[in-house]
Formats: structure tokens, sequence, C-alpha cells
């Protein structure tokens, strides 16, 4: 399904032109807009899915293999030193737009590139809240 309204199906559909390093029948994987590093892509599905929770699991699975192969072909043509993946769900955890993509953020010696948190103890009373309500 598409959503007329949704930006990433128009660009992931070809509607809107875009800086396009891979297409296939599920994904387009485009340049960001608005990269945190040289390099910086997006795999987005073909489909609207908001987020990872609605995505089809076979889709899923196609994302990280997609994601193999890009980083693998653009750590050559990039030169760049390390990745990282960012995958971002609901908004307290920074997504805005809200059709699933996952970030490939290429990292360079140096580059500065802020992602991060900070680092706090496993609290025993949340270690067992956590496993004896799973
Ligand atoms: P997120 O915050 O995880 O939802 O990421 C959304 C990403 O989409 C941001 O990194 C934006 O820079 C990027 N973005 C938004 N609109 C466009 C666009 N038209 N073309 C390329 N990237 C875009
Ligand atoms: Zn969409």
């Amino acid at each position: 399904m598409k959503d007329d309204n949704c930006i990433f199906c128009k660009l992931a559909n070809g509607e809107i032109p875009t800086a396009t390093l891979y297409e296939d029948e599920d994904f387009r994987v485009i340049l960001d807009a608005n990269p945190a590093s040289k390099g910086h892509a997006l795999i987005i599905p073909k489909e609207h899915y908001a987020n990872l929770y609605e995505l089809d699991d076979t889709l899923a699975g196609k994302a990280m293999i997609l994601a193999k192969k890009m980083i693998n072909r653009l750590t050559d043509v990039l030169g760049c030193d390390g990745y990282n993946l960012v995958q971002n769900n609901g908004e307290c955890a920074g997504q805005t737009v809200f059709h699933f993509h996952l970030h490939l953020i290429p990292r360079y010696k140096d580059d500065g590139v802020g992602i991060g948190w900070k680092l706090n103890e496993l609290t025993e009373e949340d270690r067992e809240d956590i496993l004896s309500r799973l």
C-alpha cells in the first residue's frame, strides 16, 4: 500500500526525483538530504510501513541483507572507516518521517558525528522488573 500524503512513498517510487544509489522491486536507497556524514544513505521500502513494528517480516530480513550489501560497496567508494545503522521508531526516538527507513551512516576517523547516549548502570530493580515480566 502507498500513502498519498507520504513523501517517502513518493521518493521510493520515483514520483519525486532523488539521488538514488540502488533500486530493486522492494526498495530504493537514496542519499539523505541532511547527511550526518558524507554518504549518509536511507534504505526505503516502496510500500508504506510507518515503522519497524509494521514492516513485513520478509522485507525486514531483506532490508538488513541490503544494508550489508550497500555498506560493503559504499565502504570501497567512500573510503570510510566504519558504519552506524540507525533506525528510529516513534517521535520520542527521533523519528521524523513516519515511513520505515534504515539510516546507513558512514563513519570516518575523528569525524565528530554525534551518535551516542549516556551510559547508566543497570539497576537490580530494572533487571528484575524486565526479566520477570518478559
Ligand atoms: P528520521 O529522523 O529517522 O525519521 O529520519 C528522517 C530522515 O529523512 C532525515 O535524516 C532527513 O534528513 C531525511 N529526509 C527527509 N526528507 C528527505 C528528502 N526529501 N530527501 C532525502 N532525505 C530526506
Ligand atoms: Zn510512505
